[in-house]
């Protein structure tokens, strides 16, 4: 028997059909296999929620009660859809007592007026476990031995609230106190996604989309064969199908590549949720849960070359270009290595930079969330030296996407750099700045956002299309 995690993204849990055609995937699976579930909340819920928290936090109460109302009425009807009877009532009063305790937390934020991380922390994976009770009763329903397990008892987080890390080791040991009794009884724990808590038991969250790594996380806790992550779509795929309509799913990538893929824009599975199952060499599916018949994407250490070293190309839309320039006479290396150190405290994610000593400069590509933050911060850090001229005015290139092309088999292969510039110059389109990362995985490359599609298809249609030129040495 193996050890499987299975987790069910909000669209997999969205409605009552798909809650029926993910518990049926469950069934199946856990007539085979010891399974543990992990659960994000019903698709939307978390935002209603956040929404919902802030509002109270700005004193609309109004609208605090009607989205508690919007809230209730969603979840309502998905059980009085499910459920007949008793069975029904204790789901109601389980999803009722989580609305409850959301109502309280509104109640003392209208009163309070401000909040912080760790109370959102408290409130946000309120959906999670309203899901989790939903889902575990289902499985009962079908004859399968679900049941709900809080994942505050289980996943220990450091107290980054709104953002955690997991600790592996102290996670592993709960999991094997809690857990592992169930799945030795038969049982398929249903855990609540995206939450954990700290040594000292303070709720806290993994990150939006943070029930992928959840499910890693736990699958690492528990030494578990296999995780498996179902969404909704069949895989990763080569590229975005709705610009390139010949995009294909990949059988297979390796942890690395899925690493990339994720943190460059491809949506199938957060880009923290790797590293633990990669730590381990536990292999990680994308699968597909409208569609479980389809096999999916395999994510595991090692994947034998098959056709273009290009494995998928993807995209990044709202960025930036952040120039800084020093006048020669400044010491850029001390410049430079102030400004990275205050990147770092402030945890902001650089897709990409340049640096050329003849021009002084460096070239910094943000995500453009990340960009007014990261002027501010720069102009601060900078404030003496740009007054006495040592370093000029930053400049801001906006309305910039980043492509990037990867492939663990680019690496010492000849040419790619070369017919991947050809394809973008015949599109017409011109780069506005180029890295490529020593360990050759990936090519990434700033283009105007309004030639962003233009630039994936060209660099799709030479590598990836069933037409693509494999000249490739
Ligand atoms: N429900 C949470 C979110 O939307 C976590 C997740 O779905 O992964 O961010
Ligand atoms: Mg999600």
């Amino acid at each position: 028997m193996s050890l499987l995690v299975l987790k069910f993204g909000g669209t997999s849990v969205g409605s009552v059909e798909r809650i029926r055609g993910s518990a049926e995937i469950v069934c199946k699976t856990a007539a085979k296999n010891r399974v543990a579930v992990v659960v994000s909340a019903l698709s939307g819920v978390t935002d209603l929620i956040l929404k919902t928290v802030s509002a109270a936090r700005q004193g609309e109460d109004k609208q605090v009660a009607e989205q508690m109302q919007l809230l209730q009425e969603r979840h309502k009807k998905v059980i009085a859809e499910l459920f007949k009877g008793p069975e029904r009532k204790g789901v109601e009063d389980q999803v009722g007592a989580v609305l409850k305790q959301l109502h309280d937390v509104c109640a003392a934020l209208l009163l309070l007026r401000s909040t912080t991380p760790q109370i959102m922390d408290a409130a946000a994976p309120m959906g999670e476990k309203m899901s989790a009770h939903i889902f575990a009763a289902v499985l009962r329903t079908m004859n399968t031995a679900g049941e709900f397990v809080d994942s505050t008892r289980v996943l220990v987080t450091d107290d980054k609230f709104g953002d955690a890390s997991p600790d592996i080791e102290a996670t592993a040991k709960k999991a094997h106190e809690v857990l592992t009794p169930l799945l030795k009884a038969g049982k398929v724990p249903v855990i609540t996604g995206f939450m954990g808590a700290t040594t000292k038991g303070q709720p806290t969250t993994l990150g939006r989309g943070g029930s992928d790594s959840s499910a890693t996380i736990l699958g690492a806790a528990l030494g578990a064969d296999e995780v498996w992550i179902y969404t909704d779509v069949d895989g990763v795929l080569t590229a975005d199908p709705r610009v390139c309509s010949d995009a294909k799913t990949l059988p297979a990538i390796t942890f690395s590549e899925a690493i990339e893929l994720s943190y460059y824009g491809a949506k199938v599975i957060h880009h923290k949720a790797i590293h633990p199952t990669m730590d381990k060499g536990i292999p990680v599916w994308i699968k597909n849960s409208f569609r479980p018949e389809v096999a999916g994407t395999e994510i595991v250490a090692k994947v034998p070359r098959n056709g273009s070293a290009v494995k998928a190309v993807t995209v990044v839309k709202q960025a930036s270009l952040i120039t800084l320039t020093t006048k020669r006479e400044a010491s850029f290396a001390e410049i430079f290595g102030r400004l990275f150190l205050r990147l770092g405290h402030e945890h902001v994610d650089v897709l990409f930079s340049t640096q050329s000593s003849s021009e002084n400069s460096l070239g910094l590509v943000l995500r453009e969330a990340d960009t007014d933050t990261v002027v501010k911060l720069m102009e601060r850090t900078f404030r003496v030296e740009i007054q006495h001229g040592v370093v000029n005015p930053i400049q801001v290139q906006r309305d910039i996407a980043v492509v990037c092309v990867l492939g663990e088999s680019m690496r010492g292969t000849r040419g790619i750099l070369g017919r991947l510039f050809s394809a973008v110059a015949n599109a017409n389109q011109s780069v506005i700045a180029v890295a490529q990362g020593a360990s050759e995985l990936n090519i990434c490359f700033a283009v105007n956002a309004s030639s962003a599609d233009d630039v994936v298809k060209a660099v799709h249609g030479e590598f990836l299309s069933q037409h693509a030129a494999r000249a490739e040495a």
